[in-house]
């Protein structure tokens, strides 16, 4: 029997208003975070969790002391979010030395482990899923991208920073 159109309208107005009050009610986020990316402070300060890429362009995070003390100041959550965050950087072969390098430049820089990750544009290939989670980092994807709001710095996201500040 087809399903009167008024009843599968409704359905999907309360999934919809559903997932407006999860996110609405969720720890914000940012994706992005690292010196060689602008970020725009007004984010940074209203997301609870920073992701950040600790070797981009080839620039290790902790190189930049200043940058280093001054995320830390800013007291949030921080994941670890790729480490080069080239694409698609983890459906390559990766090594165990490899992830490792990019642990270690978040302890230099934070001076703490990192327990989240979330790789580049959430892509990410079997192999790569095991060596993250044998390095004791739990792995964000899809689910957290759609039930949090997730700012991008310099507003690069597929969806635009003000879309995430109304939904
Ligand atoms: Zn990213």
């Amino acid at each position: 029997m087809k399903k009167p159109l008024k009843v599968t309208l409704i359905t999907l107005f309360i999934l919809v208003s559903l997932l407006i009050v999860i996110r609405a009610n969720s720890v914000r986020q940012i994706d992005d975070v690292t010196p060689g990316i602008y970020c725009e402070k007004e984010y940074l300060e209203k997301a609870d969790i920073l992701w950040v890429i600790p070797n981009y362009n080839n620039t290790p995070i902790s190189q930049n002391q200043e940058w280093c003390d001054y995320v830390v100041s800013l007291n949030k959550t921080l994941g670890m979010h790729g480490v080069q965050h080239y694409y698609p950087e983890f459906k390559d072969n990766l090594t165990q030395e490899y992830i490792e390098e990019g642990i270690k430049e978040f302890e230099n820089c934070f001076n703490q482990t990192p327990t989240m990750f979330k790789p580049p544009k959430l892509e990410i290939s079997y192999e790569n899923k095991v060596l993250i989670t044998n390095n004791e980092m739990e792995i964000k994807r899809y689910s957290n991208q759609i039930f949090h709001k997730v700012y991008h710095c310099s507003d690069t996201g597929t969806l635009p920073n003000w879309f995430h500040d109304l939904f």
